[in-house]
């Protein structure tokens, strides 16, 4: 039987890319198509590396061409801010505060500090900007180097801006003595004031503590460090060049204060220097040769060029590109907190949050990160892109870099009369012969989805029904169903029986399935959007009201094919992930397509006995939608 079989699949062959099964012509000349389209993709790449000119980052890409990983550095932007200070030894920096989960804004700067750091050969810092003991907590720490790693990249040195509060302090007095630091001691509605007012009609103005004598701004600012004033009593403000100025950073900025929490890094600090007197400061320490961030740091260039220079200091060079954000999902730690302590989601990892910790959880794999932003391209103005946008990527990612296999969600028996047990060979992936064949046991009795039959047919439905054929995936003849069995109570189908139809040569549709032996019980969640809007925020009464109710679908009986035991062995896929280079995979970078469903990966709440997946995208942008 099994050798009439291979005879028989010798005429039909599947199309990997449509899962359908076709004509040897016909998929030869899809074959053709594709790899003509993939040569055409090649020779417009290659024209666009040889001419820096036309190398403008396309917008849409073939579905299955690799970008080039470098590409946002030999380019645009961060090309331009290279060329503005050409040294060999490129020194840049990741400052997060750690005062919450990193999310995939963030993996944007991660992917431009270390991705710039490492294509020219330099290093990269992840520096701590652990100026505020308020609002720090130890485990942020740890979660933030882990998200950095697993992206793929090693830190220089993982370093604390309150490591340098000796030096800062130094630098404070020194300031001070250059008459360009004092105490003040106004109040927030005096400073309001100062600054031009509510709508800033009054004209700028310095108080009275700007003229302080040196002796006695030191006098007071030491009393500041010694403990004797009480939070927002006094504090330390720069002096700087033109208070008249709009630029707001201009306004002689904050720069220590008194707080009250102890810092757990620097527990004898009564006093806490402010990001804009620290920031640039550190940036000089480390010898940073490019501080890269974001555009709302635009006018704090003059205070960061300010102060560094006023000092004497070493002066790194600042320039700013666009945030990334993402639409139809909010970001914000207030918002993600709500959704958490409100139980809408599992945890700040919940797969449909868009924290890195959740979008690892979900098994988006870290390559597929770094290159979505590649592919986006480095400017200076901010990109808002649609989720959809964002799962294409992966989807893309997944595409060339996963096993497949075949599971059903919501399984149906269905008995072939006439069928016999056999093993059939099947590959890991049509694309990457690498990956290797599996073996899939075919048995009489196999499941199929209840989708996938239909009580009554009609003529647009192309697979089973009563008196109708569909293919079984790789199975040499396809199935005409002849009854089934229905539970009266519930309504639901329990049994379908069929037979081989050695008749028809070719199904029109050909589904997946799994056998009755060695297969395994799991269960599958599928994730949808959070929100039922693009704007969440916009809706009223808050973004608590346009959550989606069927963002989770659970399916408690799935069933997948043995083969998962090896792609769970085999894990991380794909291999070259940064999780691969650390040699540490966690249940996420167990990766496969369901053909037919969806992308997915184990989750963290599996156990050895019971196996849970998260759907991670699925296989097309439609049926995301439905
Ligand atoms: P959020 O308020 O969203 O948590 P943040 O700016 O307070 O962001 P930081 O910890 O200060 O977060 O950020 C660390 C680095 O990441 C900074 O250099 C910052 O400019 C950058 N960054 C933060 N959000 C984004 C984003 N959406 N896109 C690109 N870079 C970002
Ligand atoms: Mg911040």
């Amino acid at each position: 039987m099994a050798e009439a079989a291979t005879q028989s699949m010798a005429k039909l062959q599947l199309d990997e890319e449509t899962g359908e099964m076709v004509s040897k012509a016909e998929l030869k000349k899809r074959q053709q198509k594709r790899a003509k389209k993939a040569a055409q993709e090649k020779a417009r790449q290659e024209k666009a590396a040889a001419g820096p000119k036309e190398q403008a980052a396309p917008k849409s890409k073939p579905e299955d061409t690799p970008i080039d990983p470098d590409a946002m550095f030999k380019q645009g932007f961060l090309d331009d801010v290279y060329k503005e200070r050409p040294v060999k030894n490129v020194v840049t920096r990741f400052p997060p505060e750690p005062n919450g989960y990193l999310h995939i804004g963030h993996a944007k700067a991660i992917a431009i500090n270390f991705g710039f750091a490492r294509y020219h050969g330099g290093v990269c810092y992840l520096r701590f900007d652990d100026t505020n003991p308020e609002k720090e907590e130890e485990k942020y720490f740890t979660a933030i180097l882990d998200i950095v790693k697993w992206l793929g990249f090693e830190p220089y040195k993982v370093t604390y801006s309150s490591d340098n509060f000796d030096k800062l302090y130094e630098l404070a007095e020194k300031l001070i003595n250059l008459g360009k630091a004092y105490v003040c001691a106004c109040t927030d509605t005096e400073i309001k004031l100062q600054r031009g007012g509510e709508k800033g009609s009054i004209p700028r103005s310095r108080c009275a503590h700007a003229e302080q004598s040196v002796e006695e701004n030191l006098t007071k600012f030491r009393d500041m460090r010694d403990g004797k004033y009480k939070p927002k009593e006094v504090f330390l403000r720069m002096k700087q060049n033109q208070i008249e100025s709009p630029n707001p950073q201009e306004w002689d900025l904050a720069a220590w204060r008194v707080k009250e929490t102890p810092h757990f890094r620097a527990p004898n600090y009564k006093i806490f220097p402010s990001y804009d007197f620290t920031h640039g400061l550190c940036d000089s320490f480390e010898g940073i040769t490019h501080s890269l961030c974001t555009t709302e740091f635009i006018m704090s260039r003059v205070s960061y060029e300010w102060l560094n220079r006023l000092l004497g200091v070493y002066e790194p060079m600042q320039r700013e590109y666009g945030r990334l954000n993402l639409s139809g999902t909010v970001l914000s730690k207030r918002k993600i907190l709500k959704l958490v302590e409100g139980k809408y989601v599992r945890d700040w990892d919940d797969p449909r949050l868009y924290t890195l910790i959740a979008i690892r959880r979900r098994g988006v794999p870290p390559g597929a990160i770094l290159e979505f932003v590649n592919e986006l391209g480095v400017t200076t103005s901010a990109t808002t892109i649609a989720i959809h946008r964002f799962e294409q990527s992966i989807r893309k990612y997944l595409e060339r870099t996963v096993p497949r296999l075949m599971m059903v969600l919501d399984p149906v028996p269905l008995v072939i009369e006439d069928a016999e047990a056999m093993d059939i060979d099947m590959p890991f992936s049509p694309k990457e012969p690498k990956m290797g064949t599996r073996k899939v046991s075919f048995t009489p009795t196999v499941y199929i989805d209840r989708s996938d039959f239909r009580e009554e047919d009609s003529k647009e439905f192309f697979r089973l029904a009563p008196g109708k054929t569909v293919g079984l995936l790789n199975v040499p003849y396809p199935v005409k169903a002849v009854s089934f069995t229905k539970d009266e109570a519930t309504g639901k189908v329990t049994e379908i029986r069929g037979v081989f139809d050695k008749e028809v040569k070719k199904a029109k549709t050909y589904i997946q399935w799994v056998g009755s032996e060695g297969t395994r019980k799991v269960e599958a969640r599928i994730h949808n959007p959070l929100f039922k809007s693009e704007k969440p925020d916009d809706a009223e009464g808050g973004f608590l009201n346009d959550i989606n109710p069927d963002s989770e679908v659970i399916y408690h009986d799935a069933i997948i094919e043995e083969a998962f035991e090896e792609v769970k062995r085999r894990a991380p896929w794909p291999e070259a992930a940064g999780e691969s280079e650390l040699g540490k995979g966690g249940p996420e970078s167990v990766r496969f397509q369901a053909m037919r469903v969806a992308y997915f990966a184990m989750d963290s709440d599996s156990t050895d006995d019971k196996i849970v997946l998260n759907r991670i995208v699925s296989l097309k942008e439609d049926s995301g939608k439905n």
